[in-house]
């Protein structure tokens, strides 16, 4: 007899929920799916090598006895990456992924595998699955008219606002729609970030002559985020020069970034000005209203139903930005698939209400536990004076986010970790400061671990 998988993973996963921490239940289990059964073994489709790799060291037996206890048959478990994609299509759509649950974890998106590896470009952002409200009309509107007039009518075009109000998907939006216009235009998105990276990376090869050729060819240069210029002068004069030269030839150019021109400290100001010569538009906080029809839009772009009273009371009381918005919403959506049914509007009250809360107060002590489990070693490991692989990127960790998020002086940490010089505990700190910004498995640990310790990335 075939095995209703929906139904038994739901039953599963409810038991499992009871005896796990819900930050790890939501960390560990969301995206995951029975895919198919052979011989006593379960295929449990995972969202990543990640999860994979965690669900088999630490919860394997665990969700073998929640199974076994359903379908005595059952022997082992077998973990597929992503697998659910392929089997089971209907399924995809109906229900949206929880791609950003109250758990912003963006670093998990699987849409983002789509990129356009040329152009850099997502296409899941277009001017389609974009809503406009008074808040972006504006920003909107520059935006179309960008795509009308390339490098004549906003030259270059400046977008700002703070996190979460739709500044990445415009910019994409836009070389989207381009593009499908224009096969031949040549496009380019990129990041501040990634555009000093790729610069450090060519100053080492010698290859700057190349590297400078690459971007003065663009129709269209997209580079969001550039408050990430702020103080890298040398930087900053490269992109001035190749700014100028795409400028001359009517490439359009197009910048985010999280303030206006005049307020981003560090920057040139030849480039400031230029800047200030195109076109500024601010994407600001969205109102009710706009929070409303964006909440209505994503539920229709999921396929899913969600009563009216329960979006108007997650846009009342979700404000700050859309990717809250959004994360709230696929949250409960999630919540829904999981428990099968629709959750009520006390119910999602008290979801919000339990997600919203301010960052709890961790200790020093539960921060090390915590950190020692993930990584899977002894918490006195970390203390000792080794430069043992396994240990040292746990140490480093911990003395990260010890610094970050926690602000314990680095004298402190020093002396916590072993009568270390406080110069060390700088060193640990700037090295994962800067690596996750390189490395996304380093990221999305630090990321889980969060999840771990507050119950909500921060
Ligand atoms: P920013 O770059 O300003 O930090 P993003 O463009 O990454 O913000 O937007 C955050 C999330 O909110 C994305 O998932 C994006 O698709 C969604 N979003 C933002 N603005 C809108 C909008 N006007 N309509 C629909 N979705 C939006
Ligand atoms: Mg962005």
């Amino acid at each position: 007899m075939k095995l209703d998988y929906k139904k038994l993973w739901g039953d599963a996963l409810a038991e499992i929920e009871l005896n796990v921490s819900r930050a790890n239940f939501i960390t560990w289990f969301k995206n995951t799916s029975i895919v198919n059964d052979k011989n006593g073994i379960i295929y449990l489709s995972v969202p990543n090598i990640f999860v994979k790799e965690w669900l088999f060291t630490k919860y394997n037996k665990f969700i073998l006895k929640a199974i076994h206890s359903i379908e005595p048959n059952i022997r082992s478990i077998e973990y597929l990456i992503n697998a659910q994609k392929q089997e089971d299509e209907s399924e995809k759509n109906k229900v949206a992924p929880m791609e950003r649950g109250s758990i912003n974890n963006e670093q998990l998106g699987f849409s983002d595998f789509n990129i356009d590896k040329e152009a850099n470009l997502n296409p899941k952002y277009t001017f389609d699955s974009f809503v406009v409200g008074s808040f972006n009309e504006v920003a909107y509107a520059a935006a179309l008219a960008v795509t009308k007039n390339i490098g004549t009518a906003y030259n270059p075009l400046f977008i700002y606002g703070g996190v979460g109000l739709g500044k990445t998907h415009l910019l994409q939006a836009i070389g989207n729609r381009i593009k499908t216009e224009n096969k031949k235009a040549n496009i380019f998105y990129t990041t501040s970030e990634k555009f000093a990276n790729d610069f450090v990376f060519s100053m080492r090869n010698n290859s700057i002559p190349a590297f400078k050729e690459k971007y003065r060819k663009y129709d269209l240069l997209i580079v969001d985020d550039i408050q990430f210029f702020s103080g890298k002068l040398k930087i900053q004069e490269e992109f001035f020069h190749i700014f100028n030269s795409l400028y001359e030839r009517n490439g359009q150019i197009i910048f985010s970034s999280d303030k206006p021109p005049k307020h981003l400290s560090g920057l040139e100001e030849r480039l400031r000005s230029r800047c200030e010569g195109g076109m500024m538009v601010d994407i600001p906080k969205p109102e009710y209203e706009s929070r409303l029809a964006i909440l209505e839009a994503k539920v229709q772009e999921n396929n899913f139903l969600i009563e009216k009273e329960i979006l108007e009371y997650i846009a009342l009381t979700v404000q700050e930005n859309i990717r809250e918005l959004e994360g709230s919403l696929n949250s409960i959506m999630g919540q829904n698939k999981i428990k099968g049914r629709d959750l009520s509007l006390a119910e999602v009250k008290e979801f919000i209400k339990k997600n919203s809360e301010p960052i709890k107060r961790v200790t020093m002590g539960q921060l090390i536990k915590i950190i020692a489990d993930f990584y899977n070693i002894n918490e006195k490991n970390l203390f000792e004076k080794t430069r043992r692989k396994e240990v040292v990127k746990p140490r480093q960790v911990a003395m990260y986010l010890l610094r970050q998020d926690l602000n314990t002086s680095y004298p402190y940490i020093g002396q916590k970790f072993g009568q270390r010089d406080h110069t060390t505990v700088i060193h640990a700190y700037k090295k994962i400061r800067d690596s996750i910004k390189k490395d996304d498995k380093l990221n999305e640990e630090i990321e889980n671990i969060r999840l771990l310790l507050y119950g909500k990335s921060v």
